[in-house]
């Protein structure tokens, strides 16, 4: 496959409760899970906000892969995205 023309890139604009507006693209994504004592087990699409460090969880439904846990996320985006 050849591309000719390249789209534009997916990306979500996305407010942080601290307030700031941010874009969210794919590679600012990965998952977080909730564990609840009856065994049961959610799974929530979040982002890292720059400027506070605040993790927003996302309603919107996405259909690529991202990192399983902020962890993973951390590792894949190198030094520098420590806290
Ligand atoms: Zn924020």
């Amino acid at each position: 496959m050849e591309v000719l023309k390249k789209g534009p890139g997916w990306s979500l604009k996305k407010k942080c409760s601290c307030g700031s507006l941010l874009k969210v693209e794919k590679s600012d994504l990965f998952h977080t899970h909730s564990h609840h004592y009856d065994g049961s087990h959610e799974v929530y699409t979040t982002f890292k906000c720059p400027v506070c460090g605040e993790l927003n969880d996302i309603k919107d439904h996405i259909s690529f892969p991202i990192p399983d846990s902020y962890q993973e996320w951390k590792e894949k985006n190198g030094p520098g995205t420590e806290d």
